[in-house]
């Protein structure tokens, strides 16, 4: 027998037993002609990222599918990868070269580059190394990175080709713009957060009034001019109209009049348009087509040329005179000042509003007008639509159809050029001496048009998510025809979270229609939002974060993996607090115990399995069989569906409960009597022959392959102790046995467990010591119970410590002072004679039952407060209820056992 140490302890066990699977080759996956595959790409972290609970609970699903269809059969792969990140990569290694006084354009763009592709080299296998600590079985030989060659081929292609499809644009538009980071955003990029502005009414006066002075203006502002609403007052001297409705009867007669602009003292017309929303502000709004999307295309309606007031960093530029040079934000002080003071200012008002952000950096963006390059998105979205229309693709939870519906029926074009250095620099080429432009993946030696050699290559780089489209067919060799792109493609199901649903999924989806003519992927399984205890989603700034590698450290990679998966309802948000890595941990142990127990009484030679038969089972091994085969047909039914925390529950109930409680208790003696003397009669007297201790041998490894997808490292080493072998990723996933399931011995077996428990609550409830033998009487109500209970009276004796087991008929009469449990099946009496202390026991009694009422009192308070109610998480709440439901279950069970003292 092997010297099984008394608690798992994953430190141990964790990183030798990883080391092996790799050094095994166990994560790499062939295409292979005789299977099926299966394939996950994973979400690419960042190579600028550090592992969070949200990785974790991404990766960890991704895991738990990748090693269960592994067991399955399936040839399956799990892609890996980092993601270059191109905005917060640079602005990562500009922070550290900034720390030495050095900023990126005095190294200028070559130098830079290669300092980032350092910093990659030093930092960026940070995730990967804690992706490993977490169990995660990719296949590492396979490691991608979105700036490797082939992947930069691919992005190339992809280019050249839509542009030749005409399918991308170069155009001066409204982008969202990072004065901070200094480069154009996808909408998607530049996340709208709500944010208490100002509005700020502002006096335009009528060019014929010129002459008016100060004073008159105050009086009368209707005849002055007109009065216009913004928020970013710094934006007026980009004016270059004031539009109204043409039904709006207020300002009908004014169209086509002269305003003067204020501070610029330029002369505007005022313009109808029907855009123009009466109700808002004064229904007279100022069109400023170089700061604004709707105003530019105003401006477009009516030809009129925009005038930009800002430099690419954010400061006003040559159009703004004086407030040349100064912050935009800064300006907006001075100007509405210089407004006041020439009395123009009519009032300002509190004006709660969306306003974009820098999904890196977090400053203000500012809508600018710049030449950028674009996808048209309308014809991509069309079989992006039809292939989740169709069916074809499948969202997890469903609801996020619709989400992803809606926004690729309202898609705009896609603003792809970013003025950073870091990324995939566009395959543009200009030529200096005609201006004429040539998109192609390699550097044209001569312009095609005049001949000249003077051809330079457009500044820009690529938006990240451009490669990382590309992602489920450029990682598997794409655009070369590779023998994996054609076995592996298309991927089985992404996991994924919610926030890139928009920035990557949907364009995965039209990419893949339009570059392989196939969908990427049939499932798409949305995960939660991991939150903290009171539902605040984790972060580094507010100070909730759980580190998982601490966890992992703390509690072991098993237990953060379990614990997490076992409070994640399908698709919901995640609460989480440390103290629920205990589940896990608890489990592991749990198992970890069970197994040593079962190894412990058992020799080498009896690990060797024997096809047991039924006719030489106990009815408790029949049982567990039963109950065993039921499991394996309702995890595997749950993880088809991808109900993770449904398989979770239901293996936690059979392992816990009815392995470990349950059976292991039942023929804990016979196991122990026989390792002493073999051939010795059993004592329960259940089984017709020795059958060994292959069920539960069996049973506890069909409980480790079961688990395994979930709590790799517990279960491997379990299943190296049974016996040293091939590892456990490599069994197969169990099957039902049909033959073994059997619901009359669940049935009979149910009736056994109730009146154990009933009795042994009464002896719990008495103080009776677990060493005190006692008498009961048994009166079955059903007559299809006898059989039941003949064949389990030897359980029942022996589990509820019983040294006399008498049945009687249906009709038999309490015996005088004695404890009963009544239930719908049978009744069960206790004798107390001579057993304990009447008086002193009622006193007792009443003495708990005072105390579990003012619990209760304590706990239905909490559930009145309204202001606890309002604020608790919805799992909290659940437990109060729960717990002053047990509660009162309780006091009622006292109340009639001090009335049959
Ligand atoms: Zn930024
Ligand atoms: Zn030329």
């Amino acid at each position: 027998m092997k010297d099984i140490p008394p608690r798992y302890n994953p430190k141990d066990h964790e990183e030798p037993i990883y080391s092996k699977w790799e050094n095994r080759g166990l994560f790499h996956q062939e295409a292979d002609s005789s299977k099926d595959p299966f394939t996950i790409v994973i979400p690419p972290p960042n190579v600028t990222g550090i592992l969070h609970m949200g990785h974790a609970l991404n990766n960890t699903l991704q895991d738990i599918l990748i090693r269960w269809k592994r067991m399955q059969g399936n040839a399956s792969l799990w892609v890996p990868g980092t993601d270059h990140a191109g905005i917060a990569t640079q602005n990562v290694v500009e922070r550290s070269l900034r720390e030495k006084g050095i900023t990126r354009q005095q190294l200028g763009r070559e130098k830079f580059i290669d300092e980032v592709w350092k910093w990659r080299e030093k930092y960026g296998n940070t995730i990967i190394m804690q992706l490993k600590r977490l169990g995660a079985s990719c296949d590492w030989e396979r490691t991608r990175f979105t700036m490797d060659k082939g992947l930069s081929e691919a992005v190339l292609e992809a280019f050249v080709r839509l542009y030749d499809k005409g399918l991308i644009y170069r155009g001066n538009y409204i982008i969202n713009w990072c004065p901070r980071c200094q480069t154009a955003l996808s909408d998607e990029e530049a996340p709208h957060k709500d944010v208490e502005g100002k509005l700020y009414y502002i006096l335009y006066p009528f060019a014929e009034l010129r002459t008016t002075n100060d004073e008159q203006r105050t009086t009368n502002k209707g005849n002055q001019g007109i009065v216009v609403a913004t928020t970013r007052p710094e934006t007026m001297l980009g004016d270059v109209a004031v539009a109204v409705n043409p039904k709006d009867r207020r300002y009908k007669k004014l169209i086509g009049k002269k305003l003067i602009l204020p501070i610029a003292g330029r002369e505007i017309e005022i313009i109808a348009d029907d855009f123009v929303d009466k109700k808002f502000g004064t229904g007279a709004v100022k069109v400023t087509p170089a700061h604004d999307p709707n105003d530019f295309e105003t401006g477009k309606r009516h030809e009129l040329k925009p005038i930009l007031v800002m430099n690419s960093d954010g400061t006003m530029n040559h159009n703004a005179g004086k407030y040349e040079g100064m912050d935009r934000f800064k300006a907006r002080k001075l100007i509405v000042a210089e407004l006041e003071e020439k009395k123009l200012l009519v009032k300002i008002e509190k004006h709660e509003h969306a306003v974009g952000h820098c999904y890196r950096c977090h400053t203000v963006i500012e809508p600018y007008l710049s030449l950028q390059w674009f996808v048209k998105m309308k014809p991509l979205a069309g079989p992006a639509i039809e292939a989740v229309k169709s069916g074809k693709i499948k969202f997890y939870p469903k609801r996020w159809t619709k989400v992803y519906l809606n926004w690729m029926e309202n898609i705009h074009d896609w603003c792809i050029s970013r003025q950073i250095w870091w990324g995939h620099r566009l395959p543009v080429y200009y030529c200096k001496k005609c201006n004429a432009v040539v998109v192609a993946k390699i550097k044209p030696e001569k312009c095609a048009s005049c001949g000249s050699d003077d051809v330079y290559q457009d500044e820009d780089v690529l938006d990240t998510w451009f490669s990382s489209w590309l992602w489920p067919f450029s990682t598997l060799g794409w655009p070369e025809k590779t023998k994996d792109l054609e076995y592996f493609y298309p991927t089985s199901i992404l996991v994924t979270a919610p926030e890139i649903l928009f920035f990557w999924v949907a364009r995965m989806i039209m990419s893949g229609k339009e570059f392989m003519k196939e969908i990427p992927f049939s499932d798409v399984y949305i995960h939660g939002t991991v939150r903290d205890a009171v539902g605040k989603k984790m972060s580094k700034s507010l100070g909730n974060a759980i580190d998982p590698l601490e966890i992992i450290d703390e509690f072991g990679a098993d237990a953060l993996r379990f614990s997490m998966i076992s409070i994640t309802a399908a698709g919901q948000d995640v609460f989480l607090s440390k103290d629920k890595f205990e589940i896990g941990r608890n489990f592991a142990n749990k198992l970890w115990n069970a197994s040593r127990f079962v190894l412990s009484n058992m020799s080498t030679q009896e690990h060797k399995r024997t096809s047991a038969q039924v006719k030489d089972l106990s009815i408790a091994d029949r049982w567990i069989l039963s109950r065993l085969n039921r499991t394996i047909e309702a995890v595997t039914k749950a993880l088809d569906n991808y109900k993770f925390n449904e398989a979770e529950s239901i293996l936690y109930d059979f392992i816990w409960h009815d392995f470990c409680d349950w059976y292991l208790e039942m023929v804990k003696s016979d196991i122990t009597a026989l390792s002493r003397q073999p051939l010795a009669p059993y004592p329960c007297g259940m089984r017709s022959a020795v059958s060994s201790r292959a069920i539960l041998i069996h049973v506890l490894e069909n409980s480790l392959k079961l688990l395994h997808p979930f709590m790799p490292f517990v279960t491997e080493a379990i299943w190296q102790n049974i016996e040293e072998r091939e590892s456990i990723m490599a069994a197969a996933w169990p099957k039902i046995n049909k033959h073994y399931v059997d619901k009359k011995i669940e049935f009979d077996m149910g009736i056994a467990k109730d009146i154990i428990v009933n009795i042994r609550n009464i002896r719990a409830d008495m103080n009776i010591p677990h060493s005190k033998k006692i008498k009961v009487n048994l009166a079955p109500l059903k007559s299809r119970i006898m059989p039941a209970l003949l064949d389990s009276m030897g359980y029942i004796k022996n589990l509820a410590q019983l040294e006399e087991l008498n049945i009687e008929k249906a009709g038999f009469k309490k015996p005088k002072s004695s404890l009963s449990a009544i239930t719908e099946n049978f009744n069960i009496f206790i004798p107390l004679e001579g057993m304990i202390d009447v008086e002193a026991e009622k006193a007792r009694l009443a003495k708990k039952q005072d105390l579990l009422r003012q619990q209760l009192v304590f706990t239905d308070r909490k559930l009145k407060d309204k202001s606890f109610m309002g604020h608790a998480p919805e799992n909290v709440i659940m437990a109060g209820q729960e717990k002053a439901e047990k509660l009162k279950e309780q006091i009622e069970r006292l109340e009639e056992t001090i009335r049959g003292l």
